[in-house]
């Protein structure tokens, strides 16, 4: 077994274990390919810190490589996706079922070690089969579609009403066709040329960048005056809290999507004026299944955003020479040998 350990910032090093016993319900899973996104970029530099040594990795597609005992659900060679989120089992919510509101959760490799590795023994529960017709490039999203259809099911989606989303980075284009799918209107506003392009090539027709558009002119257009009901803001996103007030209708939802570590200031007074209603949405527990559906029926398209392969032995050197630009549309894919 081989693995990347983080050991400080821009410092990865191998290493090999021994061979593990896999224990009852876990199944030994092969690492096919990981992808390497923004997210990981910043653990990576240390923008985003972490107790070292850390294992990085949180979107992966595997193998069944071993199963012990009779396993009813998964057989040697299955390809699979590997669901990240671990709840805790005992909190209050976690005792009601409720696992994605898991107040304990732990995220592999995000708060826990992750997947950059060739082998990997994990809960079978965490394991999603994925069909012959989804490519293992594709299926590397199915954690992004997952998130975004949880943010889905936290908006009150309406046919014909206008959702503005907030994006400097690609999950935006992925939530923007979602919300198409489900018959609303995606307003996809973003600091991003490269992300708005693409968004218009997806068929999202209002794509603005705020930094050259007056986006509230727009949306007052575009709404007929009502503004935007629903709204959601990605907290990795480099937007000021007051754009998204100011295409709020009275009483929106404005959903904070993701757990990125950039603060934006709220503005009390604005939230009490207009009565909104702000809500987060950090994790995509629960939707694997759908996810896949989606991808495997093109209903999300996710060409445009998988990026240049990388061996596994390489990355090193790969990681030193990449630019965080390099990593807003397109992820890198490490394929693992
Ligand atoms: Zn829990």
């Amino acid at each position: 077994m081989k693995a990347w350990i983080l050991e400080a910032p821009r410092t990865l090093r191998t290493e090999e274990f021994a061979p593990t016993e896999i224990a009852e319900n876990q199944i030994k899973v092969k690492i096919e390919e990981v992808l390497i996104t923004n997210s990981d970029f910043e653990i990576y530099t240390g923008a985003s810190k972490r107790k070292y040594p850390f294992i990085m990795g949180r979107n992966a597609v595997g193998v069944v490589s071993k199963v012990v005992g009779d396993n009813p659900f998964f057989n040697k060679m299955d390809r699979v996706a590997i669901e990240p989120y671990i709840p805790c089992e005992a909190c209050d919510e976690c005792k009601n079922d409720e696992y994605d509101k898991c107040s304990n959760m732990q995220e592999l490799g995000y708060n826990c070690n992750g997947l950059l590795q060739n082998f990997v023994d994990l809960p079978y529960t965490l394991l999603h089969r994925l069909p012959d017709k989804l490519s293992t490039e594709k299926a590397l999203f199915v954690p992004y579609v997952a998130f975004c259809l949880n943010v889905i099911d936290a908006l009150n989606l309406e046919k014909g009403r206008h959702i503005a989303i907030f994006s400097s980075t690609k999950t935006g284009l992925i939530l923007a066709q979602l919300v198409s799918y489900y018959q609303a209107v995606p307003v996809f506003i973003s600091n991003r040329e490269e992300l708005l392009e693409t968004a218009r090539g997806l068929g999202i027709f209002y794509s603005f960048n705020p930094d050259v558009t007056d986006v509230e002119n727009e949306i007052l257009a575009i709404t007929g005056g009502r503004m935007c009901n629903e709204l959601v803001l990605f907290s990795n996103s480099d937007f000021n809290m007051k754009d998204v007030y100011s295409v709020a209708a009275v009483n929106a939802n404005i959903c904070l999507a993701g757990y990125s570590n950039k603060e934006s200031k709220l503005s009390v007074a604005q939230i009490c004026r207009k009565h909104l209603n702000i809500f987060g949405v950090y994790n995509g527990a629960g939707s694997y299944s759908s996810a896949i559906n989606l991808l495997v029926t093109d209903t999300v398209n996710v060409d445009s955003l998988i990026g240049k392969t990388v061996s596994f032995d390489k990355l090193d050197e790969e990681l030193e020479r990449t630019e965080p630009e390099e990593l807003v549309l397109k992820s890198k894919v490490v394929k693992i040998n």
